[in-house]
């Protein structure tokens, strides 16, 4: 038996906990002698139609196709939000955002005049992975509170280079209204008119962030990162900020894509993901390190041709149809992620419990945690465990999903991300022969519907009647304590 020590530093305390490791790695671990790297690089807005390998017929994607064929791609893939703020918050944190303060009814997502962001008594992935100190930084959009307090310093990450918030906050008065310029693929906005910091650690060090080069130079930052010359095993969170409008790319590569702008910056994604692959290759840690590529939410369709596509999924962005949920997911690494494609249930929720697992860390034990451990999944190719999914948006639980079976009975009357869509009775379908919801069988299925209506009942009754209604304003009561306690 080992011990190890967890240093958190928050609000300018210091804990020193130990944890006790048992000596059961994984055949990962074991196998390689020392512990994986872990890479999450997450899109914005990126729909579940937008990769050449989950099917877009003009958007190439080679290097993401490439991860695909060589590693695991996941066709059923939830995340725990269909918005920005409470989806990174249920990646990081393993826990439904209304467990985590970080959904509400009157505000999806954080804004530059929010006092409030991600709460301290949250473990992240990166306070988790910390257990085996793991270096660890944030690149990217965060999201999740642009205070101090609440910046990924504050949250178990030793480096940050990014923004706060999402790129087509803090409009300048009297800026061109970028909607009406929508069905203009090839339109481009002014990235001047968007008065959004550039942050490194605490600092900001550009305001307004030049966007045309902010791929660009998250890839080189996180290349950095990669390249540290330290003995520890690492974490990097790489956050693009794009393909959320307003849709910017480098110069050098607009109007080379048959898709038009939208195109142009996904393939620079693309060429991005190539250029950390290649970097993990040169060093020789590719073997040792497991790659996720995966979106936040779905397309945001308002906004026509600039918004992404969700493929064959109902709706996007904004709603608890499939196409606001189920985004494109690839799991990669060489000589451990067994190459297949799995056609059954995970999420974003279940990150914390795989990397913990693989890295034979703990996950915390004082509160209640959303996610199933995939790693048997991703290294065995086993069957994965989850079989449940839970779809809340502005604290409101509006689906449920068990096994083939989706019941939806709430959906918001105004939509602003989204194509409205009115839900005047709930609606049954079976999500894997009917792909689209496009044929409601809840009339034909009572049984069924009566069945996913309790589970329904059952996890809704595990919150109180007060559903916030603001971010932050009141989180589940389990999450009312500092993290000094991980299992
Ligand atoms: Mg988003």
């Amino acid at each position: 038996m080992k011990i190890h020590f967890l240093k958190y530093y928050k609000f300018g305390f210091t804990f020193f906990i130990s944890v006790f490791s048992i000596m059961s790695l994984n055949s990962f671990v074991t196998k390689k002698q020392n512990l994986p790297n872990f890479i999450i690089i997450f899109a914005d807005d990126l729909g579940y139609g937008d990769l050449g390998c989950y099917g877009n017929p003009t958007i190439k994607t080679p290097h993401l196709d490439k991860m695909a064929s060589e590693g695991q791609k996941w066709t059923q893939f939830y995340v725990a939000d269909p918005v920005c703020t409470p989806s990174r918050a249920g990646l990081l944190t393993g826990r439904y955002p209304i467990r985590n303060g970080m959904t509400s009814k009157k505000r999806a997502v954080l804004f530059p005049d929010s006092n409030k962001g991600l709460p301290n008594s949250e473990i992240t992935i990166a306070e988790v992975l910390k257990q085996k100190n793991y270096r660890t930084a944030m690149i990217g959009k965060w999201h999740l509170g642009h205070l101090k307090e609440f910046l990924p310093g504050n949250h178990g990450f030793d480096y940050y280079y990014g923004i706060p918030y999402s790129n087509d906050m803090n409009l300048i008065k009297d800026s061109p209204n970028y909607r009406k310029f929508s069905e203009d693929p090839n339109w481009i906005a002014n990235p001047m008119n968007y008065n959004v910091p550039l942050i490194e650690n605490y600092k900001e060090i550009e305001r307004p962030v030049d966007q045309f080069t902010i791929t660009k130079r998250y890839t080189e930052k996180a290349i950095d990162f990669i390249k540290e010359k330290n003995k520890d095993p690492f974490f990097l969170y790489l956050a693009h900020s794009l393909p959320h409008v307003p849709l910017f790319a480098d110069p050098k590569t607009i109007g080379t894509s048959k898709r038009g702008l939208y195109g142009d910056v996904i393939e620079e994604i693309d060429w991005s993901v190539g250029k950390i692959i290649q970097t993990l290759k040169d060093l020789n840690i590719d073997g040792n390190t497991i790659v996720l590529f995966t979106s936040d939410n779905g397309p945001w369709l308002s906004f026509k041709t600039h918004g992404g596509s969700a493929g064959p999924l109902k709706a996007g962005k904004g709603t608890t149809f499939e196409g606001g949920q189920r985004v494109p997911a690839i799991f990669w690494g060489p000589g451990n992620i067994k190459p297949k494609v799995v056609s059954e249930l995970g999420s974003t929720l279940d990150v914390i419990n795989t990397f913990a697992s693989l890295s034979d860390t703990k996950i915390p034990n004082d509160r209640k945690l959303d996610g199933f451990d995939l790693s048997n999944v991703l290294i065995k190719g086993e069957k994965s465990p989850r079989n449940e999914f839970y779809y809340w948006t502005r604290a409101s639980l509006n689906a449920v999903r068990v096994g083939k079976w989706k019941l939806h009975i709430k959906q918001l009357d105004k939509i602003n991300y989204s194509l409205p869509y009115k839900l005047k009775s709930p609606e049954l379908y079976d999500v894997e022969s009917d792909i689209s919801e496009s044929y409601n069988l809840a009339n034909k299925h009572s049984e069924i519907v009566k069945n996913l209506r309790i589970k329904l009942k059952n996890h809704l009754s595990e919150f109180s009647d007060n559903l916030p209604d603001n971010l932050a304003s009141r989180i589940s009561k389990d999450s009312n304590r500092h993290p000094d306690n991980l299992k």
